[in-house]
């Protein structure tokens, strides 16, 4: 049995490489209004989940996550008011029964909820049952609390296990904003063949967590100045702006919420405003716009 991955057989890693792929680029001639740019701004709040997920029950750690809660969300969603800019809120469903105002509050105007696991869970780490079990639990969850049935799905650290694609389409989802193959939307291929799911992609070069977060007891303590990423994600907007392609962001309340962290977020909107034909628009709304690009879609 040849269990070394430099010993397998061609059909194993081309099995594996097959399995979940990137199909066809759904990019239009013109987005919705003429706009040459789609910016599609997402938060994940998953506040306290974070540390209940490993299992870290301190005070002192949760009180990180419910400076999220307490604190952040409600500076974000301020912010989104003032410019009046539709955003997608991604969140446990585990973070939205400890705050359900919250939770309501994205699934209201213009925003949008989309599902984000039970407690943050790790999905390579749950048998195909659990994982299942969780994401139902979660889409019914988020459903009941706030009168609105989410139509996609980011799941928790981007984990995306072998089991992943195959609950997502049986429950239905519309779109996943988990993968990275692309800068912009695509259809995900299942062993080589369409599937219908829009895939928004994601990167961690757009998210503020590996920029800011630090582990106090870990070796390894990343830090960027917060005027420095500004500098990252305008020249990623402007080059999706030359591109007539996506801006896709992911940032987390209880990350950029912070005093010194929020002005970057502040600057980026004015810059991005500071541009003619920008199309601002939540995830749901953008899968709905390419799946209309002709012929794309089965
Ligand atoms: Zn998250």
């Amino acid at each position: 049995m040849e269990t070394e991955p430099w010993q397998w057989p061609e059909r194993t890693w081309r099995g594996h490489v097959g399995a979940v792929r990137a199909g066809r680029r759904l990019v239009p001639s013109s987005w919705p209004g003429g706009a040459r740019v789609a910016v599609a701004l997402s938060f994940d709040s998953d506040h306290e989940t974070i540390p209940l997920r490993d299992g870290e029950t301190s005070p002192g750690r949760l009180a990180q996550g419910e400076y999220g809660a307490r604190v952040g969300a409600g500076r974000v969603l301020e912010l989104l008011a003032e410019h009046g800019l539709p955003a997608t809120f991604f969140m446990p469903a585990v973070s939205a029964l400890l705050h359900p105002a919250e939770a309501k509050d994205y699934a209201s105007g213009p925003h949008e909820i989309g599902v984000h696991g039970w407690i943050h869970e790790r999905n390579t780490l749950l048998s195909e049952k659990d994982e299942r079990d969780l994401v139902r639990r979660s889409l019914d969850t988020l459903a009941e609390l706030t009168g609105v049935r989410p139509v996609g799905i980011r799941t928790p650290s981007w984990d995306f296990s072998s089991s992943t694609l195959a609950i997502i389409r049986e429950l239905g989802f519309a779109y996943d904003s988990s993968l990275m193959a692309d800068d912009e939307p695509y259809e995900i291929l299942a062993g080589g063949e369409p599937t219908g799911l829009v895939e928004i992609p994601v990167d961690w070069i757009r998210d503020d967590a590996p920029y800011f977060t630090m582990d106090r007891y870990g070796s390894v303590r990343p830090y960027t100045r917060p005027r420095d990423v500004l500098e990252i994600w305008t020249d990623e907007f402007d080059a999706a702006y030359r591109a007539g392609g996506v801006f896709q962001l992911t940032l987390h309340p209880h990350v950029i919420g912070h005093r010194s962290r929020l002005v970057v977020l502040r600057e980026l909107i004015d810059h991005i405003r500071g541009h003619q034909d920008v199309w601002f628009t939540t995830h749901a709304d953008l899968a709905a716009a390419v799946r209309e690009i002709p012929g794309s879609m089965s």
